[in-house]
């Protein structure tokens, strides 16, 4: 890749440019399914067989088409090196269980993904590792619940599920003692570089905006090559790698992920004002909205608004189920970054199985919607918006 000694390049530019390999001259990723690769002597196999990364080895241990997104993302990111996961939680369950052992502790924010939630809530006090929930939009809760000498890792996520709730990011990265990881899906790498903020390690959910056409299902980790190393060591072994063709189509979505967000992110502010100017929605929650309660934040640590927006309709349970039925344009599906605006109601769907109790620590009201902007003309789904919440008070 040609350097620019100049001025370094927009991370749109870099989105274009990273992860192509030495003397390759395809201009669209290359796909190797293959899942094993042959070698020519004894001494190379066992070099191969005792190596870190292989690139052309046996695919769970590397694979050209997987790295070569790999190495991309680290470049966004800012990071030594990055893994790809057979999904986010596949990214998420090797953090944890590839850094945490038994007698640790684990603070991780209230707010997350309900997937993440639920491995931290279940499977870790299974293998002896604690956890303490915090409001993760709460000044110091992260520091204050640091156990010195015992807590092994912080988890954030910000923006965060479901209410877009953000986490301050240099303050995480101060934290000194146990390592920090942020889930910066909501955000992707043109977002938000967590890493610049002294945070260890960022994770992704690539099967959102990264990848960005719902063909893919893969997650990916990217930070020092210390940590990236003790993680590879875990996950070759966990055996949840990303497969090549997700790879594939991750590392093509990736090439147009600055275009799509912006459009997106340009949407999600028109709705968000539509939404808030109406008597039928309110409690809008958008970052670039100025009604946001960390408007500020965001403007610090966040390079796009992103995609996403919730609001409760004033009708509640009843005008949430309704909304999300009525739209047109607007799918009822559960994930995001994609080129189809989405619609779920959390309360019936996603997170039907919490008490209302839960339901309100979550920030999830019986009328909450949330949505996922696509990239349908932006008028299209305003007057889609407007029909949906009519049919709400009709
Ligand atoms: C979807 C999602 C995940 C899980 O990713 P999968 O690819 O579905 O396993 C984790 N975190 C966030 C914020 C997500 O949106």
């Amino acid at each position: 890749m040609a350097e620019n000694n100049e001025q370094p390049l927009d991370l749109r530019t870099r989105a274009v440019m990273a992860g192509r390999a030495e003397g390759e001259n395809s201009l669209a990723p290359v796909l190797y399914p293959s899942s094993v690769f042959t070698y020519d002597s004894v001494e190379e196999g066992q070099k191969l067989a005792t190596s870190l990364a292989p690139e052309r080895f046996y695919t769970r241990y590397g694979n050209p088409t997987i790295n070569a997104f790999e190495e991309a993302v680290a470049d966004l990111e800012g990071a030594e090196a990055a893994r790809a996961f057979s999904s986010g939680m596949g990214a998420m369950s090797t953090v944890v269980l590839g850094l945490c052992s038994s007698g640790d502790h684990i603070v991780a924010q209230r707010q997350i993904y309900a997937g993440t939630q639920l491995l931290l809530q279940s499977v870790c006090p299974r293998m002896g590792i604690d956890v303490t929930f915090v409001d993760g939009t709460a000044e110091g809760a992260f520091a204050d619940a640091v156990i010195p000498g015992k807590t092994m890792l912080v988890i954030a996520e910000t923006p965060a599920n479901p209410r877009l709730d953000l986490v301050d990011l240099e303050a995480l990265g101060a934290l000194s003692g146990p390592m920090t990881v942020v889930d910066s899906t909501f955000a992707t790498p043109l977002g938000q570089n967590p890493l610049a903020f002294g945070v260890d390690l960022v994770l992704h959910s690539a099967t959102k905006g990264i990848a960005g056409h719902n063909d893919a299902t893969i997650g990916v980790v990217a930070g020092s090559q210390e940590l990236l190393a003790w993680l590879w060591s875990f996950a070759v072994l966990h055996g949840g790698n990303a497969s090549p063709f997700d790879a594939l189509n991750a590392l093509r979505g990736l090439r147009t992920l600055g275009v799509r967000l912006d459009q997106q992110a340009a949407t999600a502010l028109h709705l968000a004002q539509f939404l808030e100017s109406n008597p039928g929605a309110c409690e809008v929650r958008y970052p670039g909205l100025d009604s946001h309660p960390q408007r500020a934040l965001a403007q610090r640590q966040m390079n796009s608004n992103g995609s996403l927006l919730t609001f409760d309709l004033v009708g509640g349970s009843a005008a949430g189920r309704k909304f999300v039925e009525a739209t047109k344009i607007a799918w009822q599906a559960t994930s995001l970054g994609g080129p189809e605006t989405l619609v779920t109601h959390p309360a019936s769907t996603t997170h039907v199985s919490l008490t209302p109790e839960e339901l309100a620590l979550s920030g999830i009201g019986p009328g909450t919607v949330r949505v996922s902007c696509g990239l349908e003309q932006v008028n299209d789904l305003q007057a889609d918006f407007a029909q949906a919440l009519a049919a709400t008070e009709a």
